[in-house]
């Protein structure tokens, strides 16, 4: 096996963390790329300690290494994408990660939480793929995955701006997918299904505690339980690798999703 870089935005925690973790597993190098000073939002993002605590928690798997990144400034993307290749001589994954949510009626819905979500959620994926792309078409085996969800495939009431942007990761996906395959760079969207992370702990069920995140999902999932970062990991090291894959969304959701 080729030992590749990989850079994976929204890194600190939750499914970003957990598929750093995979990736360092699979023998690859990792630069975790998260929010350096908490954030301004409904619930509290990512951080400069987060990141370092991550890092030395992940260091024991392989060689980790972190930089701080906003995923909405153009100009801190390339500072991430250049961070990256000054650390470890190149970039061959970019992992489209970091991401946000807010939920509500319509008519309470404000503009600026929707602003953010796109902002984030799509936009985002945006400006580090465009930041990275001199790089990847560099790599001789580059792929970038961006992170869709459930979501991207089945509108939810209250959550009309997030099922937006992760419908719009998707057309994203696929359209990077078609224009970067003649360079060799397979791109392609990771459809998580629910996973307890801050996403679901600080805002969709916040303060109910785990029991009852494990018992809602595992009620409603085919399989029988919610996925985990590790699933994720997983399935972003498989998308990452498939030689002959790419515009596809693939579903990590124990069968609650399976279009
Ligand atoms: P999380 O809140 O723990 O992680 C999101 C990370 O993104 C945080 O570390 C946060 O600091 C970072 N981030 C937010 N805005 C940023 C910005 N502007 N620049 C850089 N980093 C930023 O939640 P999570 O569940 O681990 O979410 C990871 C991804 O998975 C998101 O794209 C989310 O939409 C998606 N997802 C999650 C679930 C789930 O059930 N948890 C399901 C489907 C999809």
């Amino acid at each position: 096996m080729t030992t590749r870089t990989v850079l994976v935005t929204g890194g600190a925690r939750g499914i970003g963390k957990g598929m750093a973790k995979s990736f360092l597993e699979a023998g690859h190098r990792v630069m975790i790329a998260d929010l350096p000073a908490g954030g301004d939002w409904r619930y509290r993002l990512g951080s400069d300690s987060e990141m370092a605590d991550a890092v030395e928690e992940l260091g024991a798997s392989g060689e980790v290494r972190c930089t701080p990144v906003d995923v909405t400034d153009s100009a801190a993307c390339e500072h991430a994408v250049k961070a990256t290749v000054d650390a470890f001589g190149g970039l061959d994954v970019l992992v489209n990660n970091a991401g946000v949510i807010d939920s509500g009626p319509i008519e309470e819905f404000g503009e600026a939480q929707w602003d953010g979500i796109f902002a984030v959620n799509v936009k985002g994926v945006f400006l580090m793929t465009r930041a990275a792309v001199v790089n990847l078409r560099a790599s001789a085996d580059a792929a970038v995955v961006n992170t869709a969800s459930i979501a991207g495939k089945r509108g939810s009431a209250r959550l009309a701006a997030y099922c937006g942007s992760k419908w719009a990761v998707i057309g994203i996906t696929q359209s990077f997918a078609q224009e970067l395959a003649p360079d060799g760079i397979r791109v392609n969207a990771l459809c998580p299904g629910m996973v307890g992370t801050a996403m679901w702990h600080d805002h969709l069920m916040a303060n109910q505690g785990d029991p009852a995140f494990q018992k809602r999902t595992s009620d409603i999932m085919p399989l029988g339980r919610p996925q985990t970062v590790e699933d994720m990991g997983e399935a972003a090291v498989y998308l990452a690798t498939a030689r002959n894959v790419t515009g596809i969304a693939l579903n990590v959701a124990g069968g609650y999703e399976m279009h």
